[in-house]
């Protein structure tokens, strides 16, 4: 029988209604097997961890990742799988997160959420948490990954991007197929997963969030990008450009560039497009970029990369090694 730990850190999946008021409480998750019951019918035993605080998933941030990955090495050889309930809004940034701190994982790190709250009647938790539980209690395959369930998908969390606010469909992976997907039957895609490790589990518990995202937009101005540029402490930039990673070729651009660069700065280009890949030099537009040091994230997602750069940035120091590492795959977050 598998031994499943839940750790619960909040968001719209874990309310329920009050059943004097009406108004949506946060569920005790000790009682999961009360809110859901068919989860007996599992050849499986869940135990129940609640995050404290329980959040809101907007108001993740690293140091909540530093005590999801610690609940998950304290537990790592009780256990045999874990799942996350987690909010929808910065899921794909947590499992990113959670992917590279937890290095040689053997044992499969679900999470899941859900658009609905588990108290209402069409809620899609009950599902995600079926399907969740079905898929880490699988006597015969376990899935040595950071993943997401969502409505009938099981993705490699890494590799995805919240796209949808409104539909059940709320993942998207465009660079990667999904691990399994969910019908009649749960069809796996073995192939796909990421080699068991054949050495042992390491949590990592240090990020350095002296890194931020910029965003280009046509009209972006020389003022704003300078300023952000030489924040006090600035350690790595995303730099979301456009299509196969394009960016103006105006002087002051790629000065402001190589001045942030020259101090030392990791500037990591990902594309704002939801699929494809960054590939520097392929248009005029994008070769300078190349020439003065910025590094290609490849197909890396936008969530993946800030994660990554947080994680590099908090555990190595050779900067070489850092960008090394940024150009390969470390848990599968990018192809090449
Ligand atoms: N704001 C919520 C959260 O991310 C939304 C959700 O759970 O879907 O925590």
């Amino acid at each position: 029988m598998k031994r499943i730990l839940v750790i619960y850190t909040g968001g719209t999946i874990g309310m329920v209604k009050d059943k004097k008021t009406g108004a949506l409480l946060p569920f005790d998750m000790s009682k999961i097997y009360e809110a859901l019951p068919v989860l007996r019918e599992f050849n499986c035993k869940l135990d129940s961890f609640r995050f404290d605080p329980i959040i809101d998933s907007s108001n993740m941030k690293p140091d909540y990742w530093i005590g999801l990955a610690s609940v998950i090495e304290t537990n790592y050889d009780k256990y045999d799988s874990f799942i996350v309930l987690h909010g929808t809004d910065t899921m794909s940034y947590t499992a990113s997160a959670l992917s590279f701190m937890l290095e040689n994982l053997a044992k499969p790190v679900i999470l899941t959420g859900s658009q609905l709250p588990l108290g209402m009647i069409r809620t899609d938790g009950r599902e995600n948490i079926i399907g969740a539980v079905e898929i880490a209690s699988n006597e015969n395959l376990s899935i040595p990954e950071v993943c997401i369930f969502f409505e009938d998908r099981l993705y490699r969390g890494n590799r995805t991007t919240k796209i949808n606010a409104e539909y059940f469909e709320a993942f998207y992976s465009g660079n990667f197929p999904s691990l399994a997907k969910v019908g009649i039957n749960i069809t796996y895609k073995p192939h796909l997963f990421l080699q068991k490790p054949t050495q042992a589990f390491k949590a990592y518990k240090k990020l350095d969030d002296n890194v931020i995202l910029i965003k280009l937009f046509p009209g972006i101005k020389e003022s704003y990008f300078r300023t952000i540029l030489s924040m006090e402490g600035l350690k790595g930039v995303v730099l979301e450009t456009y299509g196969s990673g394009n960016a103006p070729t105006e002087e002051w651009f790629i000065e402001a560039l190589t001045e942030a660069i020259e101090k030392g700065i990791i500037i990591y280009n990902v594309t704002q497009c939801k699929a494809g890949s960054v590939a520097m030099g392929h248009y005029e537009t994008s070769a300078h970029l190349a020439e003065i040091g910025i590094i290609s994230g490849h197909d890396i997602t936008t969530e993946s990369a800030i994660a990554k750069l947080m994680f590099l940035l908090g555990n190595f120091t050779d900067k070489s090694q850092i960008i090394e590492m940024l150009n390969s795959p470390l848990r599968g977050e990018l192809s090449i």
